[in-house]
């Protein structure tokens, strides 16, 4: 499978990081995990196929992960000649379905019925379900906001898990054991520190916890970016580290 991080900011507006995405595609499965504020354009600017997405992750309703949903469906609708016919599926924490009827309030009743099968799954914590062949995901819950969820996803034998937006937590690191890739959220450097997002160090040792193969940082608010990052993840975590930017990707 391959992983591109789309987008690796956060709602502070940034010269080169949009919101929160990133895609997964994987035979085929292309799976976009979050979809904040810039990311749709940032996809089309990186080159990805976002017409060939089946499926979207959202792991909570903050803006920089979810600002750009219903661009994605006006893209889907409006934004290509002709417009998708292909299903869709948007899986998400519970809220999920509630969030699509206030985007219909807003941008209309079309999203509900956009000209393709559009299903709404929403996962309990720790649910796993297939999306398609051989691609499972599954969940965990994280200190962030009360809906907020962790994603692992698992194909041929490989195993990619994304944070979203959390603060410390063991049991989200012992989940993520053994996993081929950690893709964690590093908010905030040690002097701004709070419980529902990251730091270098607690980033490190939520990698030190999993024993993942690699780490690989993302979703960086501007302060955390003038410290040494590396540094202070290697102090917990001697794998791999890896300050991911839109448009980095790696084979699996
Ligand atoms: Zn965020
Ligand atoms: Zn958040």
């Amino acid at each position: 499978m391959r992983l591109t991080t789309v987008g690796t900011g956060t709602v502070a507006p940034h010269p080169s990081r949009v919101g929160s995405g990133h895609l997964l595609q994987a035979g085929s499965v292309t799976l976009l995990m979050d979809c904040g504020s810039g990311v749709v354009h940032r996809l089309a600017a990186l080159g990805l196929p976002w017409q060939e997405i089946t499926h979207v992750a959202l792991t909570h309703f903050h803006g920089d992960h979810i600002a750009d949903l219903a661009m994605l469906c006006y893209a889907f609708k409006y934004g290509q000649m002709p417009p998708r016919t292909a299903p869709l599926e948007v899986i998400g924490p519970a809220g999920t379905r509630d969030l699509f009827d206030r985007l219909a309030l807003v941008f209309g009743a079309w999203l509900h019925a956009p000209g393709y099968a559009l299903t709404i799954r929403e996962l309990a914590p720790h649910e796993t379900c297939v999306l398609r062949d051989d691609v499972t995901v599954s969940t965990h819950p994280v200190p962030h906001t009360p809906e907020s969820m962790a994603y692992s996803v698992s194909t041929k034998g490989r195993r990619v898990v994304y944070t979203g937006d959390t603060g410390f937590d063991r049991a989200v690191a012992e989940w993520a054991g053994g996993c081929d890739l950690l893709l964690a959220e590093c908010s905030l450097p040690d002097s701004l520190a709070i419980p529902s997002h990251c730091t270098p160090r607690q980033a490190g040792a939520m990698a030190a916890v999993a024993q993942c193969r690699q780490l690989v940082l993302t979703h960086f608010y501007p302060p955390v970016e003038v410290v040494d990052i590396v540094a202070e993840v290697r102090a917990q975590y001697h794998g791999v580290v890896t300050l991911a930017t839109d448009g980095w990707f790696i084979d699996l």
